[in-house]
C-alpha cells in the first residue's frame, strides 16, 4: 500500500523522464511501457514539465493506443512548472486546477490517479495549497495528492491545515534515494509514516544512470550523460565527487559479482530492502535495461543483514539521528 492509503501500488514505477517524449522515439516508449505492465508494474509516473508535456503526450498516445482497463493501473503527474508566465508555475489554487486541466488534456484521461505538488511553494499559503489539491480530489479530477522535494516541516504543515479545515492531507511524499542520497528516505519519510501515514515513493534509485557503473571510463554516447541538456550530468559525474563516488561503486561491484547480479541489480535491490519505501520509480531507456532492473527482485532475499553491513561500511554514509542533530547545529552556528 501507498503510506496508510488503500491505494495497492507495485514495488516499482515507471518513470518517463528524459525519456518519453524526448529521448525515445515513441515504438520504443510503447515496448517498454509493456514490457512495465506485462511484468507486473501497475504504477506510471510523469510530469507537466518533462519534455514541456511531450512525456505525458506520449504516455497518453500508448495508453490510448493499449486499451487496457484504466482501472488496472495508476497514473501519476506532478504539478509546478506548467509554462514560462507567472501565473503557469507554481502551487496557486489556479496553476494547480489549470495544470491539471492541461495535464489530463495532453494525457487524454479524465482523471489522475495520484498528483503531485512537485517542488514547496513558499509564496503561495500553504491554506490555498491543500485547498487546491482537495478541490481536484473532490472534482474527481485526481483520488489521491502528494509531495515532491517537501521538507518534513511542510509536510506536517500540509497535514496540520488539512486537519484543521477537514481538508484532505498528502499521502505520499516523494524524495531521491539511493546509495548517496538517503538521509530523507531513512531518517525522516519513517517517521512520518508513524506520524500521520505518509507513504515513500523514491526517483533516481541508479542516480540518473551512474551506479550501473557504465561511466566508469568515459561518458557512452547513448547514455543520459551525453544527451543535449544534460551537461550538469556530465560535469557531475567526472567531478572530484564523482571520482571519490565512482570508487566506492567499484568496491560495491565486487558485492554484486558476489550475489551474481549487475551492479543495477543491488543498487535497486538494496532500495527495495527499504521497508518504508512503497514504489521505487524506474527509469530505462531500453527494454533490456528495464528487464535487468526488474530482475533485482530476486536480488532482495540475498542481500542479508551482513551485506548491508558491507554496503554500508563502503558507503559509509549510514544516516543516523546524532549525524543529523550535529549536521542541523553546524547549519545554526553558521
Ligand atoms: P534512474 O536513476 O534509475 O536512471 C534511469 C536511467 O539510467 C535510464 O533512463 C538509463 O539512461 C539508465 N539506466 C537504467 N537502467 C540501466 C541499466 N540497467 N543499465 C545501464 N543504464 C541504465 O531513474 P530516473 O532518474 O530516470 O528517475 C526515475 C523516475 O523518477 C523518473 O522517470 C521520474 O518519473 C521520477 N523522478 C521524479 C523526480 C521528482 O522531482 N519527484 C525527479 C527525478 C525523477 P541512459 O540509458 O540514457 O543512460
Amino acid at each position: 500500500n501507498l503510506g496508510k492509503s488503500g491505494l495497492r501500488v507495485s514495488q516499482f514505477g515507471l518513470g518517463t523522464w528524459v525519456t518519453f517524449g524526448s529521448q525515445l522515439s515513441d515504438d520504443v516508449a510503447e515496448d517498454i511501457l509493456t514490457t512495465a505492465y506485462q511484468n507486473g508494474i501497475n504504477l506510471f509516473e510523469t510530469s507537466e514539465v518533462y519534455g514541456s508535456g511531450k512525456a505525458e503526450a506520449t504516455l497518453g498516445r500508448i495508453l490510448k493506443k493499449k486499451d487496457w482497463r484504466r482501472s488496472s493501473y495508476i497514473v501519476c503527474s506532478k504539478i509546478y512548472l506548467g509554462g514560462r508566465a507567472e501565473t503557469e508555475k507554481g502551487l496557486s489554487r489556479k496553476h494547480v486546477i489549470e495544470g491539471v486541466r492541461a495535464s489530463l488534456e495532453r494525457l487524454q484521461l479524465d482523471y489522475l490517479d495520484i498528483v503531485f505538488a512537485n517542488k514547496p511553494d513558499v509564496y503561495t499559503p500553504m491554506e490555498e495549497i491543500v485547498r487546491a489539491f482537495t478541490h481536484l480530489i473532490n472534482t474527481d479530477k485526481c483520488f489521491y495528492w502528494g509531495t515532491s522535494r517537501w521538507s518534513s516541516m511542510e509536510i506536517m504543515e500540509a497535514y496540520s491545515v488539512a486537519r484543521q479545515f477537514n481538508l484532505i492531507p498528502p499521502i505520499c511524499e516523494q524524495a531521491e534515494y539511493h546509495f548517496f542520497q538517503r538521509e530523507q528516505a531513512e531518517l525522516h519519510l519513517p517517521d512520518l509514516f508513524t506520524r500521520i501515514g505518509l507513504g515513500t515513493m523514491t526517483w533516481s534509485p541508479l542516480a540518473c544512470g551512474f551506479i550501473t557503473g557504465k561511466y566508469e571510463e568515459t561518458i557512452p554516447p547513448n547514455s543520459r550523460a551525453a544527451l543535449k541538456g544534460y551537461g550538469w550530468l556530465k560535469e557531475k559525474i567526472q567531478s572530484e565527487d564523482g571520482k571519490k563516488k565512482q570508487a566506492k561503486l567499484k568496491e560495491l561491484q565486487s558485492i554484486a559479482d558476489k550475489l551474481e547480479c549487475t551492479l543495477a541489480q543491488l543498487a535497486l535491490a538494496w532500495c527495495l530492502k527499504n521497508e518504508s519505501v512503497n514504489c521505487v520509480l524506474l527509469g530505462a531507456s531500453s527494454v533490456e535495461q528495464l528487464i535487468e532492473n526488474i530482475q533485482s527482485l530476486q536480488i532482495v532475499p540475498k542481500i542479508t543483514l551482513t551485506i548491508m553491513n558491507e554496503i554500508d561500511k563502503i558507503l559509509g554514509n549510514r544516516p543516523t539521528l546524532s549525524r543529523y542533530a550535529s549536521k542541523s547545529e553546524s547549519l545554526q552556528k553558521t
